[in-house]
């Protein structure tokens, strides 16, 4: 069964159907709700928030699965698990609209979905503000990839991995050849705008799961997640030959836009360190044969 209400907060909280405390007559009315919210404004992560306000609601409720859409996000965050019924709620704070809640139940509910949510809209708002703001801090505002610092956990993640359930990955680094050029006949922001289309055309080479990230200047990073050297080499070379055919600035003066890359797979017991080396000397290999072409790390 589906269903969907909307409500607009601030909401008087909903009273559960059971006070919480194991001794409720010593108790002021209103503190368990009070409890509750008191911790989940101090749940800061999207998914723990989920997970607590679950929690709280499998106490009372035939509430098994919660799953939070937010705004203007293919993201999904999902605590508990499903139920063929599924009930429906957007949840909206001060006018502003939170995303969509999906709550998976045994059982019909006896108050509507959006009433039982109320004590969440607040601090779910919070969350996503600060859930915003790490992503925010995690993208490079020129390209829109991720940073240096969305790349040192990507690849922390993806070597331990490699490691634990021995997958293997690919790394590559591309930097654009002779960029100094173009800054210096053409200017700063005709450079910056090389930097942008070789990103996108860079990005768009690569499969959903894999991971381009801008890692200095002119310098790019890909992880290519369960890829061989092999394999990855392809990955490089397609996005080499794609730059060269569609990166064209102003030919007559800067000659073609072209990037060197160098490729590596990482190796049993290799650190993230030892990993970039060797794609690094790779990549200087490229530079010192001529650029514009992928070098495979020994
Ligand atoms: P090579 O083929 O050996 O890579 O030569 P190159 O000229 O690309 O190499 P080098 O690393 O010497 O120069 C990179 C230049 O990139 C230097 C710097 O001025 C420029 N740069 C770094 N960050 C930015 C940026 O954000 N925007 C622009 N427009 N230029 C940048
Ligand atoms: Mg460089
Ligand atoms: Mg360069």
């Amino acid at each position: 069964m589906a269903g969907a209400d909307i409500l607009q907060f601030p909401h008087p909280i909903a009273q559960p159907a059971q006070p919480r405390a194991s001794t409720p007559a010593q108790r002021a009315p209103g503190l368990a709700e009070l409890e509750l919210s008191n911790r989940l404004h101090r749940q800061l992560d999207l998914r723990k928030l989920l997970e607590l306000f679950l929690e709280e609601l499998r106490l009372t409720l035939p509430v098994e699965g919660l799953c939070y859409s937010p705004p203007d996000s293919a993201e999904c965050f999902v605590a508990g698990r499903g139920t063929s019924r599924t009930l429906r709620s957007r949840l909206h704070l001060d006018g502003e609209y939170l995303g969509q809640i999906e709550a998976q139940v045994r059982d019909e509910l006896h108050s509507p979905l959006a009433a039982l949510l109320a004590p969440l809209a607040a601090p779910l708002g919070n969350a996503l503000q600060h859930h915003r703001l790490k992503l925010m801090a995690r993208k490079d505002p020129l390209t829109g990839l991720g940073n240096r610092m969305a790349l040192d956990a990507a690849l922390a993640t993806e070597v331990a991995r490699a490691q634990r359930f021995g997958q293997p990955f690919a790394l590559l680094i591309a930097d654009i050849d002779h960029f100094k050029r173009i800054n210096d006949s053409l200017g700063h922001s005709a450079g910056d705008q090389v930097i942008r289309a070789v990103a996108t055309q860079a990005r768009d080479c690569l499969r959903p799961y894999d991971q381009a990230f801008r890692f200095g200047g002119e310098e790019f990073v890909v992880i290519l997640s369960q890829t061989s050297l092999a394999k990855g080499m392809q990955i490089a070379e397609r996005i080499r030959k794609r730059i060269a055919q569609r990166c064209s600035l102003d030919a007559a003066t800067t000659g073609k836009i072209t990037v060197s890359i160098g490729a590596a797979e990482i190796r049993e017991a290799e650190t993230v360190d030892g990993l970039f080396d060797r794609a690094d000397r790779a990549l200087y290999r490229a530079k010192s044969e001529g650029r514009n072409r992928s070098i495979a790390a020994d």
